[in-house]
């Protein structure tokens, strides 16, 4: 199965900050060995994540390939591997279609890994927008405590997403834990 992931406070740790330096990307810990679980059990990864720091000019291209290069140092130690990561540069204001809540940066994952729908694969954020991003390109919506996972889940419980069934785990590793066990993950209804 195909696993999507958000990155900021889902994978690494996230205070509302942007992350602009490799220095400053610590990973949650046990998300990577979660990744790693996941992988080994045959499921592919591939990122959906927002970068509107570059637009902003807090950081370059470079410093966001760096980033990536130490995730998938830690992970591919772990005997984990990413298939891809899609990541949106641009501004809210940019008025682009990869922007989640919208859905380019799923249509880039599910066209690099020749996919026809994203049916059945799951979209993991700690955001509203990775939910409804998720949700509208048919994947199932998990949610994870971590990041803003916290806030998201109160605010959900006032405003749903619309016809949209959302898993809530603690974190990455209690959900692929759930998700391998094959329990736990509730089925869009
Ligand atoms: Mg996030
Ligand atoms: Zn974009």
């Amino acid at each position: 199965m195909l696993i999507i992931l958000d990155r900021d406070g889902v994978i690494n740790e996230y205070d509302g900050n942007y992350i602009c330096s490799v220095d400053d990307w610590h990973p949650i810990p046990g998300s990577i060995e979660a990744m790693a679980r996941l992988c080994k059990a045959g499921h592919r990864i591939a990122i959906a994540t927002n970068q509107s720091g570059i637009a902003r000019g807090f950081y370059g291209t470079d410093v966001l390939d760096r980033m990536h290069d130490k995730l998938q140092r830690l992970l591919t130690a772990q005997g984990g591997s990413i298939s891809f990561i899609a990541y949106c540069p641009h501004h809210p204001d940019d008025g682009c279609d990869c922007r989640k809540p919208l859905t380019g940066l799923l249509e880039q994952i599910r066209n690099h890994l020749h996919l026809t729908t994203l049916k059945g694969a799951i979209m993991v954020g700690d955001s509203r927008k990775d939910l409804e991003a998720g949700f509208a390109a048919s994947c199932q919506p998990v949610l994870v405590r971590t990041g803003n996972g916290k806030d998201t889940e109160h605010h959900l419980k006032t405003r749903p997403i619309p016809g949209a069934n959302v898993a809530i785990y603690d974190n990455l590793g209690v959900f692929s834990d759930a998700f391998l066990l094959g329990s736990g993950l509730e089925k869009p209804s």
